[in-house]
C-alpha cells in the first residue's frame, strides 16, 4: 500500500516501470482489471477499472508502452437469476456466462455481451483504455491448454497449497480430497459444470468426468474437453500467461485464504510466473435512487453515472480519492455540489492557484496520455442548468433566453455551449429529482393568498411588477427583487443588509414563491422571474 501522503499514482506507476524492466527487460508493463459479466457491472466494479487505468494511462503519460487488459471473466459458470430477471433462465444455471442467452431478448449475443455492452461505451466515453481479454476465447481456443495440463499433472501440489490457507471447513473437504483436481469440465450433454472429475491420465492428459446429468464421459483428452481452472487456481495462472505486473483487488480479497494469499504461492511455485505488485481498493457506494432505474436491479451503472455527470467528473470523483478511501457516489442533491466543487478546482488550476496534488488530479480527470476529454464549453452552474430546465419543461427557445439573460457579459447564443451539461442536468431532473422537489408553476393565481395581502406586501408587488421591464436580466432582477424589501422601509435600493432586513427578505421571497409555485421555497428567484416571463408574473401577482 503506497504511503498515506504521497501521490499514489506516480509511485504506483514509477514501481510498476521499474518492476516489468526488471521482470521482463524489454516488455512493456501490463495493469489488469477482471470483470465478471453475470449482471450489470456496477459503479463499485468501476473502481477495479479505474485503479488500473490511472496508473496505466501515468506510464502512459511517461512515454512508456503500457498495456491495461480487461479480462472478461464471461466463462465463468452463471450462478444464479440476479434479482429482476426472469426464473426461467435458472435452467442455465451451471453454464458458461456466454452460453446463457441475452436476458431480455436478442439484443445481445449472449447474456455476457449483454452486460460488456454498456460498459464498454461507458469506458469509451471515459477515455478508459482498455485490451479485452474474453476467458471463453482463451479457454476454447486451447490457449491455456499447457497451463491446464501442468495444473492437472501438480493437483496434488496445489491442493496441498491451497489446503494449507483453509478457513471454511466445507472448503476443506472439498479440496482436501485425495482425488482433488483443480479443472472443472462443462459437460458436454447438458453443459454445465455440475461435473466431477474421476479420473485423469498424466500421460495422455486424457480426463474422465461424470455430471449430475447422468452424463459420463471419457477419458477424452483434455483438450477436447470445455472446462476451467478452478478460480483460485485461475486467476494466478493469468497472473504468469499474461505477465502482469499490476493488479489491484477490492477489499473482499483481502483476507487471509483468499484467493490473493493463496494465488501467490502458486504463482510461483506451479507456474513459474511472480504475484503481480497490488494492493488493496476500498468500496465505492452510491447515494440516491433513480426514479426509473435504467438497470434491472436497482444500483446506477457506469452508463448511468455517465448520464448525470460529464465524463471528467466522474473520472475525478474516483481519481481524487486515495485507494483505501471508500467513495460514495450521490445522486441526489449533492450532485450540483460536486459539479460546483469542480467547478472550483477548474478556476483555480486555470488561475495557477491551486496546489500541485490537486493539479495533477485536475489532469488526470481531465485528459488521459492519449489527450483532453471534451469538456462542456461554458459550464454553467450545474443547479442553474437544473432549475432553468426544471422551470421550462425543456423548452430549448425559453431555456436559451434565460441563459442569454443570465449572462450579459458574454451572451450564451446556442445551448450547444452549455453541452452536454445542460443533458446532464435535464437527465438528473427528471431521473433523480423527486417529484415533490420540481417546480409547478401554478395556471391561475392564488386568489385566497392574494385575498390577504397587507397593504405593505401589495406595494411590494407593485414595485416588483413596475421595475421589471428596465430591469430585465439576471443582474437586473437579482438587485430589484433583494431591494424591494429595502425600498418599502423608505432604505436606498442599495442599503447594506441588516438581521432585520434578512427576515423580512425572507418573508418577501416566501410570498413570491407561494404565488408564483404554491411553495415556501424554489430556484433562486432571479432565474425563476426570468423563467416565468413578465406576463406570466404580472398575470401570477395579480397587479
Ligand atoms: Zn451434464
Amino acid at each position: 500500500m503506497p504511503a498515506a501522503n504521497d501521490d499514489w499514482v506516480a509511485r504506483t506507476a514509477s514501481d510498476v516501470i521499474a518492476e516489468a524492466s526488471r521482470r521482463h527487460p524489454g516488455v512493456p508493463p501490463t495493469c489488469a482489471s477482471g470483470i465478471s459479466p453475470s449482471g450489470a457491472v456496477h459503479l463499485g466494479n468501476l473502481r477495479e477499472l479505474m485503479t488500473p487505468h490511472l496508473v496505466a494511462d501515468e506510464v502512459r503519460r511517461a512515454d512508456h508502452a503500457c498495456r491495461h487488459i480487461l479480462s472478461w471473466d464471461d466463462y465463468d459458470r452463471f450462478r444464479r437469476v440476479p434479482k429482476g430477471y426472469p426464473e426461467t433462465f435458472a435452467e442455465h444455471v451451471g453454464r458458461p456466462l456466454t452460453s446463457v442467452p441475452d436476458p431480455v431478448g436478442d439484443c445481445h449475443r449472449d447474456w455476457a455481451e449483454h452486460f460488456k455492452a454498456p460498459l464498454r461505451e461507458a469506458l469509451d466515453r471515459l477515455g478508459v483504455q482498455v485490451t479485452e481479454i474474453s476467458q471463453t476465447e482463451m479457454y476454447t481456443s486451447g490457449a491455456y491448454l499447457d497451463q491446464i495440463i501442468l495444473a492437472m499433472r501438480r493437483r496434488t501440489d496445489i491442493g496441498a497449497i491451497i489446503r494449507r490457507y483453509q478457513t471454511r471447513q466445507t472448503e476443506v473437504d472439498e479440496e482436501a480430497r485425495a482425488d482433488y483436481y483443480p479443472f472443472r469440465p462443462y459437460c458436454t450433454t447438458c453443459g454445465r459444470d455440475d461435473t466431477t472429475v474421476v479420473a485423469f491420465d498424466d500421460d495422455t492428459t486424457e480426463i474422465t468426468y461424470t455430471c449430475a446429468c447422468g452424463a459420463r464421459i471419457g477419458p477424452v483428452p483434455i483438450a477436447e474437453v470445455g472446462g476451467k481452472l478452478v478460480w483460485k487456481v485461475d486467476w494466478p495462472m493469468r497472473w504468469a500467461y499474461e505477465r502482469v505486473t499490476f493488479e489491484p483487488a477490492g477489499v473482499d480479497h483481502s483476507s487471509p485464504g483468499s484467493s490473493f494469499t493463496v494465488g501467490r504461492h502458486l504463482v510461483e511455485d506451479i507456474f513459474g510466473g511472480e504475484m503481480p505488485l497490488h494492493f488493496m481498493y476500498a468500496f465505492v457506494g452510491t447515494q440516491g435512487q433513480a426514479k426509473m432505474s435504467g438497470s434491472l436491479g436497482g444500483a446506477p451503472t457506469p452508463k448511468d453515472a455517465l448520464e448525470i455527470f460529464e465524463a471528467p467528473i466522474l473520472r475525478w470523483l474516483y481519481a481524487r480519492r486515495r485507494p483505501e478511501q471508500s467513495i460514495t457516489l450521490a445522486f441526489d442533491d449533492q450532485v450540483g455540489r460536486a459539479y460546483d466543487e469542480w467547478d472550483a478546482l477548474t478556476r483555480k488550476v486555470t488561475a495557477g492557484t491551486a496546489e500541485p496534488a490537486s493539479v495533477a488530479i485536475y489532469t488526470r480527470s481531465s485528459s488521459t496520455a492519449g489527450g483532453k476529454l471534451s469538456q462542456t464549453p461554458k459550464p454553467m452552474p450545474f443547479g442553474t442548468l437544473a432549475s432553468i430546465f426544471d422551470i421550462t419543461a425543456g423548452d430549448e427557445d425559453q431555456e436559451l433566453r434565460i441563459l442569454r439573460d443570465l449572462t450579459p457579459e458574454a451572451p450564451i447564443e446556442s445551448l450547444d455551449e452549455v453541452r452536454p451539461r445542460l443533458d446532464c442536468a435535464r437527465a438528473w431532473v427528471l431521473g433523480y429529482l423527486p417529484e415533490e422537489k420540481r417546480t409547478q408553476i401554478r395556471d391561475i393565481p392564488d386568489e385566497a393568498l392574494l385575498a390577504g395581502l397587507t397593504e405593505q406586501e401589495r406595494h411590494a408587488l407593485k414595485l416588483l411588477v413596475d421595475g421589471m421591464a428596465d430591469n430585465w436580466s439576471h443582474q437586473g432582477m437579482t438587485t430589484l427583487v433583494y431591494g424591494i424589501p429595502k425600498l418599502i422601509r423608505g432604505l436606498d435600493i442599495s442599503a447594506p443588509p441588516t438581521p432585520e432586513l434578512k427576515v423580512a427578505q425572507r418573508a418577501w421571497f416566501a410570498l413570491l414563491y407561494g404565488l408564483l409555485i404554491g411553495k415556501d421555497t424554489g430556484p433562486r428567484m432571479p432565474t425563476l422571474l426570468l423563467a416565468l416571463g413578465q406576463d406570466r408574473v404580472r398575470r401570477l401577482l395579480a397587479v
